[in-house]
């Protein structure tokens, strides 16, 4: 096989490792470029959680069947082993700054009690290895500790240099290489799409917590008067162990007012930290099409923020299928993968909206402490179960709007607020925000 391959699928998060094996197993040769020592070696922060088949994503509804330990995608036909362990929560609580008041989704007392299991942490480390393995198997030529730098088109299709000095011809390239995607910028598809901001994160694992109805994902805003102002931070059981929990922060300083100092403190009596992960993401635009010079782009490295590891899967299986099928007809190029562009188009780019999933972010930035607490208080209804970050802060708004008239007539201001904040003209709320009156920390 020497240096030449059908295909060359870039990064072994998710998106490469699901891509490489089916296209290997399509019969294609196939080699995976991989910066790390292993895919399974886990160093970003990711929640792992995995939503079921009560919430639906890119026109699928994907799910976890306990009994066969399958990722399955009924829309789609496949699935994804998984021999790990996993871990049912029950709701999404959103706490006020008061650590009181709470807005929550899901019926937690109801699916607690066997009524259903909206979503699931997962062991990623081992859904990795599994397809790793997997893909070893069916005949992947896997390049560890390799970090590509170059990409050209070829006549017969594409050429990747690394670092290290490999050069790999292929007929295609899968980019799989996530959110900071290298190949996104050398390829030039980066310049087609708006740049957002760059948001840096913490993730420690951490034991000592004590809560009320702690299984469930709490995403909570605290309020530092002093210095940091709005603290928004997420909470949510671990795969790993059953006192453990994944807590999630903007930086240090936040994490040390969190756990010591503010209303939230008497949460971590015992804290210690087992584990800590970081990121750095960068927000772009979604790709007008996942395309470009014969490099299919799948996962993170083409969309906004985050694909989820479900997406990962997805697109990455269905691109692999793509190519097998474009080599199959002969004809390498964007006509012979066109069936993939266009389900893409179709299912990701026309029926989810970043802005959307923009808003979340913002509403935490968005309001005073006492406005927080305000609204946290007067929505005592359920609402119903979604976890997607593209809806989450159209289901807040569906818990407020029979509250309007009353927020009108008590708190102008905030009725003002509220009425400016919407996903089509977030991109204009982000950088004005202070001069707007808003909080912008
Ligand atoms: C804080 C946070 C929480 C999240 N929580 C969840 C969650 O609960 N559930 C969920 O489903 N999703 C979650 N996600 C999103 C999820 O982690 C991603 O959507 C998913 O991992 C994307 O998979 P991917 O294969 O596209 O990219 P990645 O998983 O990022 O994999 C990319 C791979 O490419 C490699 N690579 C990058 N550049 C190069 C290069 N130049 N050369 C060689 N290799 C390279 C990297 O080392 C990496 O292994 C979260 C993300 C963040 C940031």
């Amino acid at each position: 096989m020497g240096n030449k391959f059908d295909l060359i699928v870039v990064g072994g998060g998710p998106s490469g490792l699901e891509a490489a094996k089916t296209a290997a197993e399509n019969g294609l040769e196939v080699a995976l470029l991989e910066r790390k020592t292993h895919p399974a070696k886990i160093q970003r922060s990711c929640a792992q959680m995995f939503l079921m088949n009560m919430d639906s994503f890119y026109e699928e509804h994907m799910y976890f069947s306990k009994e066969k330990k399958k990722w399955v995608f009924p829309v789609n036909n496949f699935y994804v082993n998984y021999s790990g362990n996993y871990r049912e929560f029950y709701a999404c609580h959103f706490i006020s700054p008061n650590a009181t008041d709470r807005i929550e989704i899901g019926d937690y007392e109801l699916n607690a009690s066997g009524g259903g299991t909206p979503a699931v942490v997962f062991d990623k480390a081992v859904l990795l290895d599994g397809l790793f393995e997997e893909g070893k198997k069916a005949g992947v030529h896997y390049f560890l500790e390799r970090n590509v730098t170059h990409f050209s088109k070829t006549a017969g299709g594409v050429q990747i240099k690394t670092a290290e000095g490999d050069i790999l011809e292929g007929a295609f390239c899968i980019a799989a290489d996530g959110i900071n995607s290298r190949l996104a910028k050398i390829t030039g598809l980066n310049k087609e799409r708006l740049f957002i901001n760059t948001r840096k994160s913490i993730s420690h694992y951490v034991t000592g917590v004590e809560f009320e109805r702690s299984e469930a994902i709490f995403l909570g805003i605290s309020w530092d008067r002093e210095a940091l102002g709005p603290v928004p931070f997420c909470l949510l059981p671990s795969v790993y162990r059953d006192d453990e929990y994944w807590f999630f922060v903007s930086g240090d300083e936040q994490f040390e007012f969190l756990t010591k100092r503010s209303k939230f403190k008497s949460w971590f009596p015992r804290l210690e930290i087992t584990n800590t992960r970081v990121n750095v993401v960068n927000n772009w635009s979604p790709a007008r099409e996942p395309f470009k010079d014969n490099v299919i782009f799948v996962g993170d490295s083409c969309w906004f923020s985050e694909a989820e590891n479900s997406g990962a899967l997805l697109s990455g299986h269905k691109a692999a299928h793509a190519v097998s099928e474009a080599l199959q007809r002969g004809m390498p190029n964007r006509d012979g993968v066109m069936n993939y562009i266009n389900w893409w188009k179709q299912n990701w780019l026309a029926t989810h909206d970043y802005r959307d999933f923009l808003c979340y972010p913002l509403f935490n930035r968005m309001f005073t402490e006492d406005e927080y607490n305000y609204l946290h208080h007067l929505v005592t209804q359920k609402l119903p179960w979604t976890l997607n970050p593209f809806k989450l802060y159209s289901r807040l708004m569906t818990g407020l709007q029979p509250h309007l008239e009353r927020v009108q007539q008590e708190r102008p201001q905030l009725a003002q607020k509220i009425a400016l904040f919407r996903p089509e003209q977030v991109l204009q709320l982000i950088k004005p925000a202070a001069r707007m009156g808003f909080p912008n920390r």
